[in-house]
């Protein structure tokens, strides 16, 4: 089963994607998590993005769908999770080919609404840990010990991501709604949309996407 989580910045998609992974065994792709590690590894690429997604701004369709074409062959016998992928009308078409050529399908798209505010709460709260790449969040989920991953260990490798600050988010949120938005009525045409109120606890969400999802 391949589906796409849609929402805005801090609406909840990684957090979700990752509990997806280790109940269900599906493959997570996500656009930004690709992109942070060109960026670390250094790759013309990365320097080529860096500062683009420091202010905020989309970077180019060609790139993130050339990122997503080349993990499509991975084995994933339970499906992928495209988080943060499609962003564009252009993307979602790229994508609609790349499964067809699959001889794949999506099963669904899972739209998180999240109201601007919250949004904004959460993102000045994330952290994620370095090692494994799980989430954390100031008020709403913190670590069972300071400074110590629950999930792998890890101590001392929390860290935030540049672009988690007022203006960048400000910037992306008018990307969302500019540029994003829009595969809302392109999905629901297609008869894929699922929409669900991702305002609640993390584990109310979870049950909400497990039901649309028929899990
Ligand atoms: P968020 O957690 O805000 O949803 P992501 O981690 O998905 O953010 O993306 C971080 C940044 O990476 C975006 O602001 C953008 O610059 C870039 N990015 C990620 N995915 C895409 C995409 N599909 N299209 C264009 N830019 C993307
Ligand atoms: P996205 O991938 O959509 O940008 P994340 O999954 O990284 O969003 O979540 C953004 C922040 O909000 C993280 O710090 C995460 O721990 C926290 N968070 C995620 N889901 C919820 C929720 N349902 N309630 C409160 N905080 C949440
Ligand atoms: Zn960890």
């Amino acid at each position: 089963m391949n589906i796409i989580l849609l929402g805005p910045p801090g609406a909840g998609k990684g957090t979700q994607a990752h509990r997806l992974v280790a109940e269900q065994g599906m493959v997570q792709l996500s656009t930004g998590d690709m992109l942070r590690a060109a960026r670390t590894s250094g790759t013309e690429m990365g320097k080529q993005v860096a500062a683009v997604m420091d202010r905020g701004e989309l970077v180019t369709d060609e790139i993130v769908i050339g990122l997503i074409a080349e993990q499509l062959d991975s084995d994933a016998s339970s499906g992928f999770i495209f988080d943060g992928f499609p962003r564009t009308l252009t993307q979602a078409d790229a994508l609609g080919a790349l499964l067809e050529s699959k001889g794949q399908t999506l099963e669904a798209v899972v739209e998180m609404q999240v109201d601007d505010e919250a949004l904004v709460e959460r993102i000045t709260g994330r952290f994620t840990c370095g090692a494994c790449g799980t989430g954390y969040h100031d008020s709403f989920k913190k670590p069972d010990v300071e400074g110590k991953c629950d999930n792998c260990g890890a101590e001392g490798t929390f860290k935030r991501r540049p672009d988690d600050n007022e203006d960048a988010l400000r910037t992306r949120l008018f990307a969302y709604y500019k540029d994003t938005s829009p595969l809302i009525g392109y999905y629901y045409a297609k008869d894929k949309l699922k929409r669900i109120d991702g305002l609640g606890e993390i584990e109310e969400v979870a049950g909400q996407i497990n039901t649309a999802l028929d899990l």
